[in-house]
């Protein structure tokens, strides 16, 4: 079963083709700049020994209508194609970003739910709306193809109330939901289960934290297999630091900021989600550039690191706390993945807890699951590579074999 999965966002559209069956991924890529004066398409495709080969097109992509026609073109190109026609592509899997309330799971897509991600837009007023143009636009390209929605948040729909809550006017949350909702979802969940393959355990007997670490950053708390918090809030701003966001800063803050400084709520939406985290704090947001600067000497960089890997230690004890157990602490995406400097830092002292890391492990560059805490340790802690594509293709297949009716919750 090819399944082609696709993340819309407003001006680009990602792309990965899967061969579910066979477990392999067949081509994969990004436009981008759509509807700017000049455009950019890079594909890329697996060949069959492995290896891939890549080709970047350049030139004005009027929306996203022509980006995804243009993919679809170079899917099935007679020479370079991967597949000899579109109707080979059963199934379409679109990254959601926020289900609200109204989605705890994967659901095939409808006009009810479509509804329902409309009535979501508030709530993610800047990833829904071209989410939705995905999913109309897929509709249109590929009519006789099951489309499925993957929600950012749905893994985290198991979160109690006393987590989710926040301590404002009920009515907030009763008439407004106005309440945590945790994004990255299809990560945390993904790690997760990749760690209970490695554990050779049901993840229903495990407790984990899982920490994604890429431009956007976000911790869960996973007791028995069920997410029960996480750094994220009702949008993707609160927790850690990030690349350009702030993650948790003082609630009056932009108080501060429209009194004293003369800032609109648009001036301080800017300020908090683009230009603070790693950026405001050492002028780049790109970790390697800021390891880079420290290890020049950078003091600005150092102290960015000290702040950056404080929260998330910070949020480990926290989440300790409230499983009162821990088997797993996993660390996931590009940040997680590959800088060991972070991973040493978050961790450092909390041997006390179960919680070590052996120095010569940690500093091994690999690709796959990596186990590096020291022989024996009580907590494992885990280096698990994400992908969010593959999981979303894997519940793509998931909900259109079981034909499981959308559940909407209202
Ligand atoms: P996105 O959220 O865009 O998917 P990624 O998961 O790709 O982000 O993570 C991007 C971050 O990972 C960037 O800050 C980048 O600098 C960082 N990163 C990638 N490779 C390394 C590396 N070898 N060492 C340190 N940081 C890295």
């Amino acid at each position: 079963m090819k399944i082609l999965v696709i993340n819309t966002g407003s001006s680009s559209i990602k792309y990965e083709l899967f061969d579910v069956d066979n477990h392999k991924i067949l081509a994969g890529g990004m436009a981008e700049k759509i509807g700017e004066e000049s455009g950019i398409l890079t594909h890329k495709r697996i060949l069959p020994n492995g290896e891939s080969s890549e080709e970047v097109e350049e030139g004005l992509i009027s929306d996203h209508h022509e980006g995804l026609n243009r993919i679809v073109a170079l899917l099935v190109d007679p020479v370079n194609g991967v597949i000899a026609d579109k109707g080979e592509i059963s199934a379409i899997g679109h990254r959601v970003v926020h289900g609200g309330e109204a989605f705890h799971s994967t659901v095939i897509i409808d006009d009810e739910v479509i509804a329902a991600v409309k009535e979501n837009i508030s709530l993610a007023p800047l990833h829904n709306p071209p989410n939705l143009t995905g999913i109309e636009v897929a509709g249109s390209i590929f009519p006789d193809a099951q489309q499925v929605a993957v929600f950012d948040t749905a893994f985290h729909q198991t979160i109690p109330m006393r987590a989710f809550l926040y301590a404002i006017p009920y009515e907030m949350y009763a008439r407004h939901k106005v309440r945590r909702y945790g994004f990255h979802g299809t990560s945390h969940a993904y790690v997760s289960e990749q760690a209970a393959e490695y554990f050779g355990r049901p993840l229903g007997e495990l407790n984990l934290i899982t920490i994604h670490l890429g431009n956007g950053a976000s911790m869960a708390a996973i007791q028995a297999g069920k997410c029960v918090d996480t750094t994220m809030g009702m949008t993707p701003l609160a927790g850690l630091v990030m690349g350009t966001r702030s993650g948790d800063v003082d609630p009056a803050l932009p108080f501060f900021l429209a009194d004293n400084l003369g800032m609109t709520p648009k001036d301080i939406d800017n300020i908090l989600n683009k230009e603070s985290g790693l950026k405001g704090m050492c002028g780049t947001n790109d970790m390697r550039e800021v390891i880079e600067k420290k290890d020049e000497g950078d003091e600005q960089a150092e102290i960015a690191l000290e702040v950056y890997s404080y929260r998330i230690k910070k949020y480990i004890g926290a989440y300790f706390a409230v499983l009162e157990s821990l088997d797993g602490l996993v660390f996931t995406a590009g940040i997680g993945e590959n800088a060991p400097y972070i991973r040493e830092l978050s961790c450092k002292g909390l041997n006390r807890l179960g919680i070590e890391i052996d120095p010569e492990r940690n500093n091994r560059a690999g690709n796959g699951i990596r186990e590096i805490n020291p022989p024996g340790s009580e907590v494992k802690v885990l280096v698990i590579p994400t992908n969010e594509e593959l999981k979303i293709a894997r519940e793509t297949k998931r909900v259109i074999e079981s034909k499981i009716k959308a559940r909407i919750f209202t």
